[in-house]
């Protein structure tokens, strides 16, 4: 439930009711807009009876949110938010944001190359993974601690913050360290342990859609994070299971739009993933732009065809000029 104050309400009314709210034993949460303030309900567990609280001076109306989140959703805050990582901003009308860098650190050359490239190039922040989710146990599956030092020259000597993965919560100081914002994968999206943790971190997080998640599930799992006290979610479109075979996911842009719509997180997308062809990521980065997406996580490579990892879908520094290019980074 959402008490919308009225624009001329004091602030001892918006006290007065945040603390009547209070005496009904749930919890209320003051929520100052530049359109409005309003206090969000929580902790309760089913309808309120909201007519006491309706007659009480400065309140101008009470929404019921009808969505099973309520903290992600734009009933809640109707205006954009905005997620700051190192120096770089996410979403409002802060300029389209560029994630670029391998699927997998591979070694510091690799990466270091790679990231002056992707900064020179207009990139806002490094991706590299250390510790990869991979399909069969027999793949590489990351640099893990020894990425850590790599991480950080990126971040030190290149000058870009990084975003990269966290699979587990026993790596999660690891990864807390060398980072400037946490990755949770496709495979993890409802580990709620994981999120929880994630979210205590108070660093921002990059969500990624479940590949088989509904949409109303992947606002819920942001839901977890931001229940947990941390607003500093990036949502991120990866691609779905559809029946269609001949790209390695289906990328959702319905639900980048929609959910632009019914929630206020920054939403990006990642059309590597979301594709599976390099050929395919610069036409679908433009068609997230077009779709309402804040930004593009994008996989690039110095040489692609040696990647460890992902290389079929990667762009080499030629293929991602191009994109910077395409998109006037
Ligand atoms: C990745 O970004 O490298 C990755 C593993 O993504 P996803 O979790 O979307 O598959
Ligand atoms: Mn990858």
């Amino acid at each position: 439930m959402l008490i919308v104050m009225q624009k001329s309400a004091t602030e001892e009314q918006i006290a007065a009711v945040a603390e009547q709210i209070i005496s009904l034993g749930m919890r209320a949460e003051v929520l100052p807009g530049s359109l409005r303030t309003a206090i969000g309900v929580m902790g309760n567990t089913g309808y309120v009876d909201a007519d006491q609280v309706l007659l009480m001076p400065g309140v101008k109306e009470i929404i019921h949110v009808s969505k099973p989140y309520k903290l992600v959703s734009r009933e809640w805050r109707p205006e954009d938010t905005v997620v700051r990582v190192g120096r770089t901003e996410i979403g409002g009308d802060r300029p389209f944001a560029v994630i670029a860098g391998p699927c997998s650190v591979e070694s510091e050359e690799q990466a270091l190359s790679c990231a002056r490239e992707v900064k020179r190039l207009g990139a806002a922040l490094f991706r590299g993974g250390i510790f990869k989710p991979r399909t069969t146990p027999y793949a590489f599956r990351g640099l893990g601690e020894a990425g850590a030092g790599i991480l950080n020259q990126v971040r030190g000597s290149v000058g870009l913050p990084v975003v990269t993965e966290v699979m587990h919560v026993s790596n999660l100081d690891l990864v807390a360290s060398c980072a400037d914002m946490l990755q949770i994968g496709t495979r993890n999206m409802q580990n709620c342990d994981l999120l929880l943790e994630a979210a205590k971190t108070g660093m921002p997080i990059l969500l990624k859609r479940g590949m088989s998640a509904l949409l109303e599930e992947f606002l819920l799992a942001a839901e977890y994070i931001l229940d947990a006290g941390n607003g500093n979610v990036v949502l991120c479109e990866r691609g779905i299971r559809t029946f269609e075979t001949s790209t390695r996911n289906t990328l959702d842009l319905n639900s980048v739009a929609l959910a632009r719509e019914l929630s206020h997180l920054p939403v990006i997308v990642d059309p590597s993933h979301g594709t599976g062809r390099a050929s395919l990521v610069k036409p679908l980065s433009l068609a997230a732009r077009a779709a309402g997406a804040v930004g593009v996580m994008v996989e690039v490579h110095p040489e692609p065809q040696k990647a460890l990892s992902d290389g079929q879908q990667s762009l080499d520094f030629a293929g991602f000029a191009e994109l910077a290019a395409a998109l006037s980074l």
